[in-house]
């Protein structure tokens, strides 16, 4: 039996902020790449991969929809996908 999620309610979902948040956080850890970022990515991926798949999933808006649907094709969500199936 499937069930049926409420659509999330973009931009007033917790998925928006968080969205923002990484967005800005990912520019800054890729240009000015110090010896923990690869460690503090790490340590963020669960979260980010869970807010894509959400979003993938439950945003009411179908641009928001794709491009995290396009996101989640990169291959560094390989490993997450396999412990955390969509
Ligand atoms: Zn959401």
């Amino acid at each position: 039996m499937l069930i049926k999620l409420p659509l999330c309610n973009w931009p007033k979902c917790p998925c928006y902020p968080r969205y923002v948040y990484y967005d800005a956080k990912i520019d800054e850890w890729l240009r000015f790449p110090t010896g923990e970022t690869k460690e503090v990515i790490h340590e963020n991926m669960t979260t980010i991969y869970v807010m894509l798949a959400c979003m993938s999933q439950n945003c009411r808006v179908r641009n928001i929809r794709n491009q995290a649907t396009v996101e989640l094709l990169h291959p560094i969500w390989n490993d997450l996908r396999k412990e955390i199936p969509l």
